[in-house]
């Protein structure tokens, strides 16, 4: 096979991407090594910048994000029993939008479909290959069968554990990483959501988020000991525990029900230095991790293919490679931004084990301030409705 953009990953940002190619009139091939119900299946992101739901226009789905997605104009702040509303339109003049991400892989999906462009689901030892030359190689096996696609460029769309990053030699990548001593218990259930917006509660014992994917679809969130076990949790028990974290006037409006979906994911921020390695571009959660408190991974991601489609039309549109050269800068420039408010807003509202009573008045002094001040309010708002695209 012969592509211009071979894409390992059919995640958002390797479905985005394809979609984004596909409008300027650039060849794509998505190699995945899930199968597409598998990547539909996966619960993950919810809350959309304006930024990313305009790349979904620009894509050409952005149909259904408008007319089924909550828009949310302000965040409610829980601690010391009350509500404390961030109002992002008033302070930014902008919001978000509630959208799930199997939503959006779902119409990008569809579009793709629709178009009849080439993707390869469920491939096996997919690798990469040449990619410092200006003839790069994709490799894999689909029922037994070896594939080879011969491309100008790879796009690593491939998240945190893919292949393409794993593919660059160690003393060429810089790694930069934080572990969180705790993770998140979430459960998502068809239930409507307790609030029309979400809440972050900071809580003595421990983080709670009120969060949802639609009107009648909740998803929340505990705090947890990293190392806790899924299968201790029962329904009864997560609920209850949910409850005992939000103030009363949230807790007695909490509807609960089965879960659908119940998991535990750990908290890690990282970043891998630079993006570009010649003709090999990583994108999305193959580059970079926050944890999922300032809802920035998909968001992230989403930009970074921005990014790179708008490159790619450069190179084949106007020959200019500048687009190119600029990619890692660009994208690590707002990348380190979005760690930094997930990291201090992570830092802010869960309860570190070993900070003691100190770091608890310390938070409760910082939020205080924060819900108090309109300058200190501006700077959340604005981070959590998306930076600027530079
Ligand atoms: C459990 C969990 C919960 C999350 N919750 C939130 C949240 O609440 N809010 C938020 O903002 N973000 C959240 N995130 C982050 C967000 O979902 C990601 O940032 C987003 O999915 C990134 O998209 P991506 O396309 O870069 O990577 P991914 O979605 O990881 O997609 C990568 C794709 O590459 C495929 N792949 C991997 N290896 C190979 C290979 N060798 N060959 C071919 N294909 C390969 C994978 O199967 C996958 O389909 C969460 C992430 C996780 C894991």
């Amino acid at each position: 096979m012969r592509t211009q953009v071979a894409i390992i990953g059919a995640g958002p940002a390797g479905l985005l991407l394809g979609a984004l190619l596909h409008r300027s009139g650039i060849d794509a091939v998505i190699v995945e090594q899930r199968s597409a119900d598998y990547v539909l299946g996966r619960i993950r992101a919810g809350v959309l910048e304006q930024t990313t739901v305009d790349l979904l226009e620009q894509a050409g789905v952005g149909e259904r994000v408008h007319a089924e997605g909550l828009r949310h104009d302000g965040t409610e702040l829980a601690f010391g029993g009350g509500l404390h509303r961030i109002d992002f339109n008033a302070l930014t003049g902008r919001h978000v939008m509630v959208y799930g991400q199997t939503e959006v892989t779902r119409d990008l999906m569809a579009a793709r479909s629709q178009a009849a462009l080439p993707t390869w689901y469920e491939a096996e030892h997919v690798a990469i290959a040449d990619y410092q030359s200006a003839h790069p190689r994709v490799t894999f096996e689909k029922d037994g069968v070896r594939h080879q696609i011969e491309c100008d460029f790879i796009a690593g769309c491939d998240g945190f554990h893919g292949v393409c990053r794993a593919s660059v030699p160690p003393a060429a990548i810089t790694a930069y990483e934080k572990v969180y001593p705790f993770g998140w218990l979430g459960v998502l259930a068809d239930v409507p959501p307790a609030t029309e917006e979400l809440v972050y509660a900071s809580h003595e014992r421990g983080f709670a988020l009120c969060s949802q994917r639609s009107r009648t679809r909740s998803r929340y969130y505990v705090q947890c000991a990293s190392d806790d076990d899924v299968a201790r949790w029962s329904d009864d028990a997560f609920w209850d525990e949910l409850r005992r974290r939000l103030p009363d006037e949230v807790a007695e409006r909490v509807v609960t029900g089965p879960s659908i979906e119940k998991s535990i994911a750990p908290l890690r921020s990282f970043v891998a230095e630079p993006m570009r390695f010649g003709s090999l571009f990583l994108a999305g959660d193959a580059a970079h991790i926050v944890p999922p408190t300032g809802a920035k991974g998909l968001n992230l991601a989403a930009a970074d293919v921005g990014y790179l489609a708008q490159a790619m039309r450069e190179h084949y549109g106007e020959r200019s490679d500048a687009g190119i050269q600029a990619y890692s800068q660009r994208c690590l420039s707002r990348i380190w931004k979005a760690e930094r408010f997930s990291w201090w807003f992570t830092s802010l509202m869960h309860r570190f084990p070993e900070a003691g009573e100190f770091g608890a008045r310390i938070q409760r002094a910082e939020l205080d301030y924060l819900v108090g001040s309109k300058a200190a309010s501006t700077a959340l708002a604005e981070n959590y409705v998306g930076l600027p695209l530079a």
